[in-house]
């Protein structure tokens, strides 16, 4: 039987539609929801975020502002402008966009960050709090995940959760989200697969969790007969003809398009349930994002 593909665009625009609701209400009491982005230089992959952040500013009422210094800056200067949006009341969140120059330590921008406006969670004290449970924001794309399960009424406690992917902003948070929910989480990596190990836990998986990035990585033999597949990866890849040879654009150059981490038209027909790459995780992460905003908004005008 084939699995239930979660629609989560749906679910993006239902929480789309709670959130304008909940801007309204903030500007109705005289407080702003506001975003800053903070982009050093112009990395392609990092402006292609940004332009996705604007629009959804520009459609949901929220106030947005561009840094934008060049790619020269010193740290300083950088710390500064973050120093004068965490005193902007019209910026209610302000989210970096990596990578920083290398001459500009992560640790440095992450670390002048307030901490009430640090709405995808990078700052180290909402790490803690993150590890803790006592969560004030929780990062975008995992809570996105999270967002799936519980309204697809997974029951947390005791569930076999493996997440494939230990990154500070994606599989590590994912991990420990589950945990606070009392699953049974095992996180897997590069090491594991280097190990040789990677099926032997992804089989046991009530939901496997991949964010990895490696395009076709999780293919049937490594699911368990009716799990629940939350695929997080993004990757380009080049469209093939049925030879296997690479489909060329009127331009001449190979075609490419968007997949997951996991080869979705095989697994479907053993998951119980899946999410799609586009269409997935990526358009609740925005949400995400935005309800944090608004919470921090709410924190910081004493509206909570
Ligand atoms: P990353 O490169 O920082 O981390 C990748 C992780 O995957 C590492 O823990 C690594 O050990 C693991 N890994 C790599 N190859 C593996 C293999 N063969 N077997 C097992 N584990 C392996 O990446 P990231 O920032 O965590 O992002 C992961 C993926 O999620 C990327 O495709 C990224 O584009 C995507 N992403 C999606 C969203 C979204 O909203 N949908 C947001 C952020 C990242």
């Amino acid at each position: 039987m084939s699995a239930k593909v979660i629609d989560c665009v749906a679910i993006a625009n239902e929480i789309k539609e709670e959130l304008k609701k909940e801007i309204e209400e903030c500007k109705a009491k005289g407080a702003t929801v506001g975003i800053a982005t903070l982009l050093v230089g112009d990395d392609f992959g990092a402006r292609m975020y940004r332009k996705q952040v604007e629009k959804f500013c520009e459609e949901m009422g929220v106030e947005y502002i561009n840094e934008n210094p060049p790619v020269d800056s010193s740290e300083e200067d950088v710390v500064n402008i973050v120093k004068s949006l965490n005193e902007n009341k019209k910026v209610s969140g302000i989210l970096p966009l990596r990578p920083f120059p290398e001459h500009i330590s992560d640790y440095a921008i992450i670390n002048s960050i307030d901490v009430n406006k640090d709405i995808d969670c990078f700052h180290p004290y909402n790490m803690g709090k993150l590890t803790l449970g006592e969560i004030t924001f929780a990062p975008a794309t995992p809570s996105a995940c999270i967002e799936i399960m519980e309204r697809e009424r997974l029951n947390f406690e005791g569930a076999e959760i493996v997440v494939v992917g230990h990154s500070n902003i994606v599989g590590k948070p994912i991990s420990l989200l589950c945990l606070n929910r009392n699953a049974t989480v095992t996180t897997t990596h590069i090491y594991t697969s280097m190990a040789g190990n990677l099926a032997k836990h992804t089989t046991g998986a009530d939901v496997l969790i991949v964010a990895a990035g490696k395009a076709g990585l999780i293919t049937p033999d490594l699911v368990k007969e009716g799990a629940f597949v939350i695929d997080v990866g993004i990757n380009r890849v080049k469209v093939l003809d049925e030879n296997g040879n690479p489909v060329l654009n009127e331009k001449g150059k190979p075609k490419t398009k968007t997949v997951g981490d996991v080869d979705f038209e095989a697994v479907k027909e053993k998951a119980g349930k899946i999410t799609p790459v586009p269409g997935g995780v990526g358009a609740i992460t925005n949400m995400m994002l935005m309800r944090n905003a608004v919470k921090a908004c709410k924190l910081q005008n004493g509206l909570l």
